[in-house]
């Protein structure tokens, strides 16, 4: 449809010799799971400090980080876990895989985090855990949700997956008290293809969870004294010694992302129907995870045609998450005792959104400045035409 040229754009994931030589590393040591080797380690020291965290443990993925985590905050039958209805179905699924039940609620019009109130109002005495997003790399509102549940026994977890690198006034993940699990999936901001690890600010739940991501197995066990219940969760080595490489490039990749939404989002903006994800300015680092915006009033059929139009101009679009209590997997187990109408009713501002929102791969923000230009003006040109 469009004339244009399709914009030149980096490819993702990226890699060069860094990872090359990571790989032959943890190749040579001889011994390719953590137990044996150093790579997984190191990584964990290396990216617990980036974040400011006393301990971090790496596993298998960001969906089983979530799960480690709410299990070593005590969460299992008879608890109840508050996520935005507004996110990856992962955020649920780990609730839900431990035998709690997973309450969706409303989330903000603008930065598409956690709504502070209506976490408030979902509370009741079997809440454990308030689950935010920091949706697309934009942190939640913090300090509402210390607020909130400050004397309350109920914990947070922040779902920082898209967060890598993060800050809040200030403050990097790792140092805001609570525990963050992590994705290295491989359209996140560092990748080993598949990944995850869980930040943990004290010493108990950590060693708590490395026993459960073990098979319940102390470090130097030798004679099968599994001690808790558990699962297979170790992150192998060559997923370390990759992550480690990826590490490397973080900073800088953060820098020019941010750049690049400034002048994106200033284009997005003018743009007669579009609205691009707003901003919070306590949430004063963001990596970027996507670049959102959405059409106020479309319909989701026709938000899916302006995806289809912008991808076969050569940008990368994709419709935004679905609102998890929309989907089927949502109400196998682990769901609230309320009807799908009655959850929507409580969450309008998820079901827009859900409908009206378009995403661009964080690769998009790599790019330099005329091909932004050339980006906005595709979808410009995508939206006259819808
Ligand atoms: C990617 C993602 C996850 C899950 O991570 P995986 O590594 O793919 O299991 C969890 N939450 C959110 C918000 C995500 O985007």
């Amino acid at each position: 449809m469009s004339p244009r040229p399709a914009p030149a754009l980096p490819e993702w994931p990226q890699f060069d010799d860094t990872e090359r030589q990571a790989l032959e590393r943890a190749l040579n040591q001889g011994q390719w799971w953590r137990m044996g080797g150093k790579e997984v380690d190191s990584f964990e020291r290396e990216f617990a400090e980036y974040h400011g965290a006393p301990h971090a443990l790496a596993v298998t993925n960001g969906t089983h980080a979530l799960e480690l985590a709410l299990q070593a905050m005590g969460v299992g039958p008879g608890t109840e876990v508050i996520v935005p209805a507004f996110t990856f179905i992962s955020s649920s699924q780990a609730a839900q895989r431990l035998g709690a039940v997973t309450v969706p609620v409303d989330v903000d019009p603008d930065t598409y985090c956690i709504d502070v109130a209506a976490a408030a109002a979902a509370i009741t005495p079997r809440t454990r855990v308030i689950m935010p997003v920091h949706m697309a790399g934009l942190m939640a509102d913090m300090d509402g949700l210390e607020k909130l549940v400050a004397d309350s026994g109920i914990q947070i977890l922040q779902d920082a997956a898209h967060a890598h690198g993060a800050r809040w006034q200030g403050k990097r993940v790792g140092e805001l008290g609570s525990v963050a699990a992590f994705s290295f999936q491989n359209g996140k901001l560092m990748t080993a293809g598949e990944g995850g690890a869980v930040l943990f600010p004290d010493e108990e739940m950590y060693e708590e969870a490395f026993l459960r991501h073990s098979c319940g197995r102390p470090r130097t066990d030798r004679r099968y004294h599994h001690q808790v219940a558990g699962s297979n969760m170790r992150m192998n080595e060559f997923s370390a010694a990759v992550l480690r490489a990826q590490m490397t490039r973080l900073d800088d990749q953060i820098a020019l992302r941010e750049k690049s939404w400034r002048s994106l989002s200033a284009l997005l903006a003018q743009i007669p129907g579009v609205r691009p994800q707003g901003d919070d300015p306590r949430a004063d680092r963001n990596p970027h995870y996507m670049a959102m915006f959405r059409l106020p009033g479309w319909t989701e059929e026709r938000r899916n045609l302006l995806v289809d139009r912008l991808v076969a101009a050569g940008v990368p679009a994709f419709a935004a998450f679905r609102a998890i209590y929309r989907t089927a997997a949502f109400w196998e187990t682990g769901a609230p005792a309320e009807s799908i109408n009655a959850v929507a009713k409580r969450c309008p501002n998820t079901e827009a959104i859900s409908q009206d929102c378009v995403w661009l791969h964080h690769r998009t923000l790599l790019a330099s400045g005329q091909d932004l230009n050339d980006v906005a003006a595709i979808v410009a040109e995508s939206v006259a035409a819808g």
